[in-house]
């Protein structure tokens, strides 16, 4: 059997900045000096400048940076927040965790990700904020709501955890992921397109001073001075080990996710040489997004046997994501039913995502392909 492809594998990267990482750690371990201190303020401020913010907050994960955006809007029970059913479980999750209660809205067909125009029939009086997902590396029509939250004081906290460098032209204007609302949340999970080398998350937050101050404060145990607690935070560091390495990595990060885009685009080219655009519908960059492919979502007919079919030639493909949160045992005192959110329902039994990472080769992608059209001519 030929060469396994796996999904993603970190270890090519690796072997890219191996030197520079080495470096860092070596520079982190002489100082012995472990939780937030220079590293971490070093890299909040060239994260910053990245996402062309006026602060950023490291914390311990993706989700917890979810949960601390979410803190500071002081949320309590009966209070409603919008989100997407079609996204990770955290999205939704950390809204419970406040008391106060997820309210879903349907995606786009096209882009997966949340509609706008969804987003607008759910507001209510009860309505304090609205998370978005940049689903898979795109930026969601942000510029439908943003006016009409603004009007009505509901904050706007966009979970940018897949979408790090991605933008949208919005009136000859860039709006980058994690600029545009009152607060973006990022992860650096290993997997990411800016991963760590262990969990770790940031908050970011273009605006607002006194949130960005508040925030610091939240992830050190509510804290103002060591030992004095102004209110009750959480303890939600991220360590200076993965600042390093993070430093380092967001040093590569235009250039690897240039890299995605052109494994994407050469997707694009081979399933239309195959002639495979009727059984596979690749993803959609919709005009004025620039896309960095997290992930290479296509949707396929006889989606769980092609995933087999792949597995049994050593193709490793993932379903993001087999199961809508509506639908979740967990949320089911939420009181919705099967066939609430179609264009989501639909998703959840289409999609695959096939490999992608930087440094997948030309002819790793030809042999997916090449499988893909042999599992369609072989059963039809
Ligand atoms: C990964 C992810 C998170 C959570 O990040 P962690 O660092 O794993 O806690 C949240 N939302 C989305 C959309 C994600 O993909």
């Amino acid at each position: 059997m030929p060469d396994k492809i796996p999904s993603f594998d970190l270890t090519r990267n690796y072997e890219r900045v191996k030197e520079e990482v080495r470096v860092a750690l070596d520079r982190v371990l002489e100082t012995q000096h472990f939780i937030l201190g220079p590293e971490v303020e070093n890299f909040e401020k060239e994260m910053a400048a990245y996402l062309d913010v006026k602060h950023t907050v490291g914390c311990a994960s993706g989700t917890d940076a979810l949960v601390l955006a979410l803190m500071e809007l002081d949320l309590k029970e009966g209070d409603e927040v919008i989100t997407t059913p079609f996204t990770f479980f955290a999205t939704a999750s950390c809204i419970s965790r406040t008391g106060a209660k997820p309210v879903f809205a349907d995606v786009e067909p096209d882009s997966y990700n949340l509609s706008m125009e969804a987003v607008l029939e759910k507001i209510t009086p009860r309505t304090r904020a609205v998370i978005p997902v940049h689903l898979f590396g795109q930026t969601c029509k942000l510029e439908i709501i943003k006016p009409e939250l603004e009007k009505r004081n509901i904050k706007l906290v966009e979970d940018c955890a897949q979408a790090i460098g991605a933008h949208r032209m919005v009136n000859k204007e860039i709006w980058r992921a994690g600029a545009v609302g009152d607060m973006g949340c990022f992860s650096f999970f290993p997997t990411k397109n800016l991963g760590c080398y262990g969990d770790g998350g940031m908050i970011s937050v273009p605006r607002d001073d006194v949130a960005a101050e508040r925030i610091k404060k939240l992830r050190v145990h509510g804290a103002g001075t060591t030992y004095f607690h102004e209110e009750i935070g959480i303890n939600s560091r991220l360590d200076a080990i993965q600042a390093a390495i993070l430093r380092v990595r967001l040093r590569h990060l235009e250039e690897w996710n240039e890299e995605r885009r052109i494994v994407a685009d050469r997707y694009m080219t081979l399933l239309g040489e195959k002639g495979l655009l009727d059984k596979i519908t690749p993803p959609v960059e919709q005009p004025g997004n620039r896309h960095v492919y997290h992930q290479y979502v296509v949707r396929a007919q006889r989606r769980d046997e092609l995933m087999q079919f792949l597995a049994d030639r050593g193709i490793v493909t993932r379903v993001y994501y087999p199961l809508a949160l509506h639908l979740q045992p967990c949320f089911a005192y939420l009181g919705y039913r099967e066939g609430d959110f179609p264009v989501s329902e639909a998703l959840t039994k289409e999609v695959l995502a096939l490999p992608i990472f930087p440094e997948l080769l030309p002819e790793e992608q030809a042999r997916i392909v090449d499988e893909i059209a042999a599992f369609y001519a072989g059963q039809n």
